[in-house]
């Protein structure tokens, strides 16, 4: 069964990476979100890209989720003795990272022929696409009336301002990166992982041509809202900013048309009902993944549940 997955940073990256670990690698191509990419100390970097190969390559900080396991910070302090802002945390060993790629980047590379290249150095099997590579920030409105940076809203300013809405600044002149197309048409099954859908899945679906290549694939979602809560980040905080609960059933009636499936915690399979009268099947089970292990019984429910979709159809 051939997957493609839409992945944003940290609860993207766990179930790509349980994913990954079930599937053949030729099975699986994993789309990950540019919005939050940004320019920093002149240094092009990706986080949610870098965060899903960490995690594929084994080499993510099992603490945070983001960054490198067993990382020093000495560049960044003495920067920051010299008077530098240390509000977005670059560790000695990403920072190789995010070098060498706008070294690429600078010779006019494509980000994803950088990041095919970056994947085979780390041993990463499976395709890992960034979405598109022209430049797509999203930036947030705020109830204050400005329009910030996403890293700004997001480590900058502790995701504190109230939001209002996204816009995705150069989404209509953005392509889909090469390969994002022909993965979609060869998917049996699509699956969202349990990313921000406002900030990490949107930008994805909004890139031209995408959403008519899935419309007529299955889709499943895995909700990153648990008992109307995010394990982390602004999701719920971002639902509730925008006048709606937060909840599983939130987060498919924001996927709309697009969905088949969705899975959700035990926590929430009180709301199974209300799924069913939407047209949206589910499965309840425990979403929360604590280790590898958990990514790996997750990522194998999520595609038997689909598979069960598929043969149904
Ligand atoms: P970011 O780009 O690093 O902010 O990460 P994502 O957008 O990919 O993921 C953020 C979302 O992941 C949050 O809304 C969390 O609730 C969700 N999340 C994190 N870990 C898990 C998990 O183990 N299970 C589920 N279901 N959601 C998770
Ligand atoms: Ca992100």
């Amino acid at each position: 069964m051939k997957i493609l997955a839409l992945a944003g940073g940290v609860g993207g990256a766990k179930l790509a990476h349980g994913l990954a670990q079930v599937l053949p690698p030729q099975d699986l191509t994993i789309v990950v979100n540019t919005g939050d990419d940004f320019e920093h100390f002149g240094l092009s970097i990706s986080p949610d890209l870098d965060t899903v190969c960490y995690t594929l390559a084994g080499l993510a900080n099992p603490q945070t989720g983001w960054g490198l396991a067993g990382e020093s910070w000495t560049a960044l302090e003495q920067a920051k003795q010299l008077g530098a802002p240390g509000w977005f945390n670059l560790g000695d060993r990403d920072l190789g990272t995010h070098l060498e790629r706008t070294r690429r980047l600078r010779d006019g590379e494509a980000l994803s022929a950088i990041t095919a290249d970056f994947c085979s150095a780390w041993g990463i099997g499976p395709q890992v696409l960034p979405m598109s590579d022209q430049p797509v920030r999203t930036m947030v409105r705020t109830a204050d009336g400005r329009e910030l940076a996403f890293q700004n809203y997001f480590v900058e300013l502790r995701c504190e301002p109230q939001v209002r809405g996204f816009r995705f600044a150069g989404i209509e002149a953005a392509q889909p990166a090469p390969g994002l197309l022909e993965a979609a048409a060869a998917a049996d099954l699509v699956v969202l992982c349990p990313s921000n859908p406002w900030v990490s899945i949107a930008p994805i679906l909004g890139l031209p041509g995408l959403p008519a290549a899935l419309a007529a694939k299955p889709v499943l979602a895995v909700s990153p809202i648990i008992g109307g809560q995010a394990l982390k980040g602004p999701a719920a905080k971002m639902f509730s900013e925008l006048g709606i609960a937060p909840s599983a059933l939130a987060v498919a009636e924001y996927y709309g048309e697009l969905l088949t499936g969705l899975v959700l915690d035990t926590l929430d399979a009180d709301q199974q009902e209300a799924l069913r009268e939407l047209g949206i099947i589910s499965l309840a089970t425990a979403s929360i993944m604590q280790d590898p292990a958990d990514r790996a019984r997750l990522a194998a429910e999520v595609l038997e549940f689909g598979q069960s979709l598929l043969t149904h159809a």
